[in-house]
């Protein structure tokens, strides 16, 4: 009678585990020990997937990862104090990149705090910069009521970061299965606003706004439409097609923002981007902030005189930049709303319109200029030739297009140009903080979560670096990923000093810039059982593209470029 009694007991980790799977959370991430160790058991048993990981950074950057694309929040798993440290590495990119994420800590025992107990640290103190809720449950009763805020934290208004503290006294109190049930009572499971029929009225954006923005489009002489992550994450493909198809106005997308409309289509400002940015005199902005990604919105990249309107769930953003008109809501929202106002009185600027005609024959030239290098064959690698392959094999996948996922100084700005979306959500890169290292987490959360796409992460050798080891962690759950490493010796290309520019003590060391010289990255994954290639030529490149790709299991391609083809910081040379 004692034995049922007791097996009838909830602990902290189930109830928790339980409240999780109730908000329709599916996935977790992170890194086991004391003292969640139980709770990710729990999670799992609730039928959450966890993906148990080698370091709380990486988890971190793929919980991120989880929660922009799947629009439920990313969770992360981590252990007291030190693995709490390493999570805030997640939430704060997640935090900066907009996206929903919850970080969901043990922390030490409740009565033993202040004397220096087993990884003690007031967490919930050094979480708050990057965090919109941070919630501690101090008895077994406050879980659930903790898990509903952050998830509704997470996801509502602008997407961002929270914290959950669970100490280890309370994962291990128990409530009867009774209770257990009434606490979990209240718990709704979380639907994204583009799975909602009705569209509620505070994601909507005024009506004078509205036409507003309409009018203004309709009398610009040179409009653009500029969309980013937050257009993407609203899932607003559809509508903004029909947008920019109907008017036919200019497009540009922020590197996130790419594959919503298809870098190929027609109205494409990409390859004119100098140009459409420069002179642009109404510029409609949706879901992308005028940060440095897009030159603070300011002369000279744009004109003085252009008019902004600003699309955004954030009121704040729009306060911060005070746009002609601000359009608070939800981007798809607004612009079904567009559509229906532009409606009434419709206007298509036509293919023989002096803008478009302007921008389309800036872009062919811009293109056929950068044809001439990109369709040379040059050996040893620098980083167009190879990038070209690859952007190949990946479009020769076809539909659904794999994930990219890209980092990396020349690794990424070169891909950035050279690879194409064609789909929308499917390039992951070092977003808006320019965080390196988050290759293997983006890439590992990509294939969870969208089992039916095959997901290539093209990256420098520095950014694989990073989280190198989670190669493991691709071969254990036998993801498809292929990780293409353009490897040219080290950050902007390893040491390329001349005997004159060394001097004092230290000057035997290598370069502060230099990794060992053609590293065998492949062999790091075979060593797990995953397949490795080391390429050095255009035909073997291929092969190893075509063979992953069609195995569709985890592999390295370790492409050996040549350590001068690099230009240091990239294309940001001028702030390092
Ligand atoms: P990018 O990096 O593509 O330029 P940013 O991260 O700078 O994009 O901007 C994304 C913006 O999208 C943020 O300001 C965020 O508030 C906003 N956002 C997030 N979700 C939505 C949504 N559902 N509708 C409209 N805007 C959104």
């Amino acid at each position: 009678n004692a034995n049922k009694k007791a097996g009838a007991l909830v602990d902290g980790n189930r109830l928790a585990a339980r409240a999780f799977a109730k908000t329709g959370i599916e996935h977790m991430f992170g890194v086991v020990g004391i003292p969640v160790t139980s709770l990710a058991s729990s999670c799992v048993t609730e039928g959450i997937r966890f993906i148990a990981f080698h370091n709380e950074q990486s988890a971190g950057y793929a919980a991120g990862a989880a929660g922009y694309l799947t629009g439920k929040p990313g969770l992360l798993l981590t252990v007291s104090g030190p693995g709490c440290v390493h999570g805030l590495a997640g939430l704060s990119n997640a935090m900066i990149n907009t996206w929903p994420f919850i970080l969901v800590s043990g922390s030490s025992v409740q009565a033993d705090v202040g004397r220096g107990d087993f990884q003690e640290l007031d967490q919930l103190e050094i979480v708050k910069p990057f965090s919109k809720y941070s919630g501690k449950a101090h008895k077994i009763s406050e879980i659930p009521g903790v898990v509903s805020k952050a998830v509704a934290s997470a996801v509502s208004g602008r997407p961002g970061g929270t914290y959950i503290d669970i100490p280890s006294d309370v994962l291990h109190e128990t409530v009867t299965e009774e209770e257990a049930k009434q606490l979990l009572d209240g718990i709704q499971p979380y639907v994204p606003v583009w799975a909602v029929r009705a569209a509620p009225k505070e994601l909507l954006a005024g009506d004078k706004e509205i036409s507003e923005t309409v009018s203004l489009l309709r009398n610009a002489k040179k409009p653009l439409i500029v969309f980013g992550k937050g257009a993407a994450y609203s899932r607003a493909e559809k509508s903004l097609k029909q947008l920019v198809e109907s008017t036919g106005i200019p497009f540009l997308a922020t590197p996130m923002g790419k594959g919503l409309l298809p870098d190929s289509h027609p109205l494409s400002a990409a390859a004119a981007r100098s140009l459409a940015l420069a002179e642009s005199d109404v510029a409609l902005v949706v879901g992308a902030r005028l940060n440095w990604l897009l030159h603070f919105g300011e002369p000279p990249k744009w004109s003085e005189s252009v008019k902004f309107i600003l699309a955004d769930i954030s009121e704040e953003e729009i306060k911060l930049r005070k746009p002609a008109v601000g359009l608070v809501g939800d981007a798809n929202l607004i612009l079904q709303q567009l559509l229906k106002e532009y409606k009434d009185e419709p206007f298509h600027l036509g293919e023989k319109h002096p803008w478009v005609t302007q921008i389309r024959a800036k872009a062919q030239a811009n293109i056929q200029r950068m044809a001439v290098s990109l369709n040379k064959d040059v050996v040893p690698f620098n980083f167009l030739t190879p990038m070209r392959i690859v952007r190949d094999a990946i479009l020769a996948v076809g539909s659904p297009a794999p994930i990219l996922v890209s980092e990396g100084a020349n690794t990424m700005d070169v891909g950035r140009s050279v690879l194409e979306q064609t789909e929308p959500r499917t390039r992951l890169d070092a977003g808006t903080w320019g965080t390196m290292g988050v290759g293997l987490g983006y890439a590992i959360a990509a294939a969870v979560v969208n089992p039916e796409r095959l997901v290539v992460a093209v990256e420098g050798d520095s950014g694989f670096g990073f989280s190198g080891l989670e190669v493991e962690t691709l071969v254990r759950y036998n993801l498809p990923v292929t990780v293409i490493i353009f490897n040219n010796n080290g950050v902007y290309g390893g040491d390329r000093r001349t005997p004159e520019e060394i001097s004092g003590p230290h000057k035997d060391d290598p370069a502060p810039t230099s990794f060992v010289p053609e590293a065998r990255y492949d062999l790091v994954m075979e060593a797990f059982g995953g397949k490795g290639y080391i390429v050095r030529t255009p035909k073997k490149l291929e092969s190893a593209l075509k063979e992953s790709f069609s195995a569709r299991k985890p592999a390295v391609i370790n492409i050996i470029v040549d350590p001068f083809a690099g230009s240091e910081s990239g294309r940001m040379g001028h702030r390092n």
